[in-house]
């Protein structure tokens, strides 16, 4: 089956991301994804990837990343978290880190992580 990847970054983050989906676009196109508002958007007209996008982080797009992975429908997330900004929706960010671990699905919250994982789950198709 094809990996299902949730893909989020903070604002201050976005710019690595699309940086990290470039990189790895070939794959990305053969993955089923998700995102958040935002980020989806990026993704989609920066760099023609198809995602399915949630609503944007702050107004509850975390949580609906969250509510897939608890029903199984994310196999990994690719969080890009900004450590050194406040987040209005702390709550939910910690509640979709959670449901990471509650459901021992792998979460790659900084760049370096991320290429761990993506070059794995590449290696493995
Ligand atoms: P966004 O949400 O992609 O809609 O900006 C990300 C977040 O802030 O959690």
């Amino acid at each position: 089956m094809k990996p299902r990847i949730a893909l989020i970054a903070h604002d201050k983050k976005k710019d690595d991301m699309i940086a990290l989906a470039r990189e790895y676009r070939d794959f990305l196109l053969t993955c089923t994804l998700s995102a958040t508002g935002t980020t989806g958007g990026r993704l989609i007209d920066e760099l023609g990837l198809h995602v399915t996008r949630m609503h944007s982080g702050p107004v509850g797009g975390d949580l609906q990343i969250g509510a897939r992975l608890v029903d199984g429908e994310i196999d990994c997330v690719i969080f890009l978290r900004d450590p050194m900004t406040p987040q209005p929706h702390e709550p939910d960010i910690n509640a979709l880190v959670r449901a990471c671990d509650v459901h021992n699905v792998p979460c790659a919250t900084n760049v370096s992580t991320a290429h761990l994982v993506l070059s794995q789950l590449m290696r493995e198709e």
